[in-house]
């Protein structure tokens, strides 16, 4: 609380005849210890007045302001810093924009979402540094409780986000959510659909990058909410029995490989690779009286459905949505190396197809390896371990990752004289397999001698 802009606040604010606190988030962050963001300042009065006078006592040049939301900010060294007028709300039910009026500091409090987001620290003089807290935000904050400040009911209906940032905050915190909260969130659920897939994705992201996001995804299940905003998690959730076999619930086995992945990568896109691992699971489920059930194909059924999942959840298409797909068609790949005699030309091909994603596909692979039985998974890990080591060494010798055919197109049209044609093509597969196959050396001499050879099979002639 000793950077500059306090101090220049609370002046403007005084000079303004205005009252000005530091609320919400901000508040919230600072007792929780937690690393400072952003900063919300509520100004009895004016807001853009106090943004404008106060960036001027700090010299900013650059102010920000949102006529139509009354609002205004400004940047100062890392921090960005936001200014709102006290505002009193009401909300119309088709929508999430309610209409707004200004109004008393208490006023702001109460459409807040949750108590220990009111808080306020005053910033003019009779009471500097003094906590504004009507809901006994402290209280629920020290007990790690997220409560609403008035009627669950009219607070998540009023504006059905609350209901996954209650969600979010339960995750990213660890906090519990008040029993009134969570049945008021189970009876709101299909509020959900009138917020735009963009805002509710903001909170799942939020969600996924915490330490432990499967509780997130229980409290979007056990609320009904999940079944709303992504369907086709939710049909992992089960297990079917048929003479007495049951197959284990790829739901809470999906959450678990989540978890499990947390501890080891803060790569937003290899956690979402995590939650989709397994979906096409309960579209390739069978079961066989003999084998039982089997899920055969599920990894390319699910890289397929990858595509339509994220337009669904309004994720991006592009190289991120290619990466994950990659990533749950190979995941069974390392996988089936531990359970045969691992051969070289195994490793050399599992290297080319993952290339550069070859360490995030093995992080995965890990953190799906999930059982009860911890003898079991401490057994699969060390067979996984052996895998590992002899990828390495495949790929020291061979260097498969970032491999470039060393015989190109161009190459083979000019050996034979011919233009481009199917046969180009199936000769240079002939050569990618042979190199993966380790029947040649992967050298451009080796290479073309092969080429000359598997032409003449082919029936071409080479260009003497
Ligand atoms: P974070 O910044 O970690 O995402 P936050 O609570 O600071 O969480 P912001 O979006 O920065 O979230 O909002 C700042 C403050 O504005 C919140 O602490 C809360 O008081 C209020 N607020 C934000 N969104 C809502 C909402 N949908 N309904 C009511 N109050 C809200
Ligand atoms: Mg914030």
């Amino acid at each position: 609380m000793d950077a500059p802009y306090f101090k220049a606040i609370s002046e403007a604010a005084a000079e303004l005849n205005g009252e000005a606190y530091a609320i919400g988030g901000f508040v919230r962050d600072l007792i929780l210890n937690r690393p400072v963001k952003d900063i919300d300042f509520v100004m009895v009065g004016n807001g853009p007045e106090l943004a404008r006078l106060s960036a001027q006592k700090l010299g900013v040049q650059q102010v920000t302001i949102f006529k139509n939301f009354g609002t205004a900010m400004y940047r100062f060294k890392n921090t960005e810093l936001e200014f709102v007028g006290a505002r009193k709300e009401s909300y119309l039910r088709g929508s999430r924009k309610p209409v707004v009026e200004s109004g008393t500091l208490q006023n702001d409090q109460d459409r807040r979402d949750f108590t220990i987001n009111t808080m306020a620290i005053s910033l003019n003089a009779p009471n500097y540094g003094e906590l504004a807290d009507p809901f006994n935000g402290l209280a629920d904050l020290k007990e790690k409780i997220i409560r609403t400040p008035l009627d669950p009911d009219i607070t998540y209906s009023d504006d059905p986000l609350r209901m996954m940032r209650a969600i979010r905050f339960a995750t990213q915190l660890g906090f519990f959510i008040e029993e009134k909260s969570y049945h008021a969130i189970s009876r709101n659920k299909n509020r959900i659909k009138i917020v735009s897939g963009e805002r509710i994705m903001e909170e799942i992201q939020k969600m996924v990058l915490s330490e432990t996001p499967s509780v997130g995804f229980k409290l979007l299940f056990n609320t009904g909410l999940l079944a709303i905003i992504f369907p086709e998690l939710c049909k992992l959730h089960g297990v079917e029995l048929r003479n007495g076999k049951g197959h284990k619930d790829n739901f809470y086995h999906t959450l678990q490989v989540l978890d499990n992945i947390c501890q080891n990568t803060d790569n937003l896109w290899l956690r979402w690779a995590a939650i989709l691992h397994d979906i096409a699971k309960p579209r390739t489920k069978r079961f066989h009286p003999v084998n039982g059930w089997t899920f055969h194909g599920h990894e390319d059924m699910g890289a397929r459905m990858v595509p339509g999942i994220f337009r669904d959840l309004k994720l991006p298409q592009d190289g991120k949505m290619k990466y994950v797909q990659k990533l749950v068609r190979l995941h069974l790949r390392p996988i089936a190396l531990t359970k045969e005699e691992v051969t070289d030309s195994a490793c050399r091909r599992l290297l080319f197809e993952a290339g550069e994603e070859i360490d995030d596909l093995l992080i995965l692979c890990r953190a799906d390896i999930t059982s009860k039985n911890e003898a079991k998974v401490k057994r699969y890990l060390e067979r996984f371990d052996r895998v590992e080591e002899k990828l390495k060494q495949v790929e020291e010798k061979d260097q498969l990752r970032n491999w470039q055919p060393p015989i190109s197109g161009e190459d083979i049209m000019k050996a034979f004289d011919i233009k481009p044609s199917r046969a180009v093509g199936t000769l240079k597969d002939a050569i990618k397999d042979a190199i993966l196959d380790g029947k040649i050396p992967n050298r451009k001499k080796a290479a073309y001698a092969f080429m000359i050879a598997h032409g003449r099979e082919m029936g071409l002639t080479p260009v003497s």
